[in-house]
């Protein structure tokens, strides 16, 4: 058998990755709003079930027309950049006042916006679930022990650093034969752990698998919000 033939989508298929129900549906991670069109050809999809595929979508155009908002420091549908945000701000003018009702000044007067952290919290663990399996076979139905998200405009210089760099180990962990890690490995001439940031779509959403220690997933959405998403081994 050629090792390089990809066996986890048949280890994954009959399960949702979100939930581990019996999936009736195909799902983009990340999910289509945050992206704009047209699509790139490649982004990673996973089997779930139509439920938890529903269950996701409210907040999830709450988290990109939040960032959105945020980025463009406006809740108006004429004055943020992304169409897709301008099309459900404009369909939902509820979401917009909503998000705009976050809006305040902070002491030094700048311009601060509530967030409603577990619908973001919600959004990063659906993320992270989806390219646990995707991209290493491993679905990860538990609870994590870090969730974490932070805009880089807050970070520190070392901050930003650690967060990009990623853990530094000097022994690399070899991926599963058959995943999709080890897949890009035998590609580029290397049997060691890809490590790199991997970028769906530029300066809207890249992310970063590593197995060092547990499992750490990194997301960074419109190169302004970072997650980290950890389970322990
Ligand atoms: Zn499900």
């Amino acid at each position: 058998m050629d090792p390089r033939h990809l066996f986890v989508d048949q280890r994954l298929i009959g399960m949702c990755v979100y939930c581990g129900g019996t999936p009736n549906t195909r799902d983009h991670v990340p999910s289509r709003v945050f992206l704009d069109e047209p699509l790139p050809p490649d982004v990673p999809v996973v089997d779930a079930c139509e439920d938890c595929n529903n269950s996701f979508s409210t907040h999830e155009q709450y988290v990109a027309c939040l960032l959105e908002c945020v980025i463009n420091g406006s809740a108006e549908p004429d004055e943020v950049e992304r169409y897709k945000v301008k099309k459900i701000l404009t369909e939902n003018p509820s979401l917009g006042v909503r998000i705009a009702k976050g809006r305040t000044k902070d002491d030094n007067g700048k311009l601060v916006w509530k967030v409603e952290e577990d619908r973001v919290k919600t959004v990063i663990m659906k993320l992270a679930r989806g390219h646990a399996a995707f991209q290493l076979g491993l679905p990860q139905l538990g609870e994590p022990e870090e969730i974490s998200f932070v805009p880089f405009v807050v970070m520190s210089d070392e901050q930003r650093t650690t967060f990009e760099q990623g853990p530094t180990s000097s022994a690399p962990l070899w991926p599963e034969i058959g995943s999709r890690a080890f897949i890009s490995a035998v590609k580029s001439g290397t049997v060691e752990y890809e490590r790199d940031w991997l970028t769906v779509q530029a300066s809207r959403y890249r992310y970063f698998v590593d197995q060092t220690e547990g499992l750490l997933i990194q997301m960074v959405l419109s190169e302004y919000l970072a997650c980290r998403v950890v389970w322990l081994a």
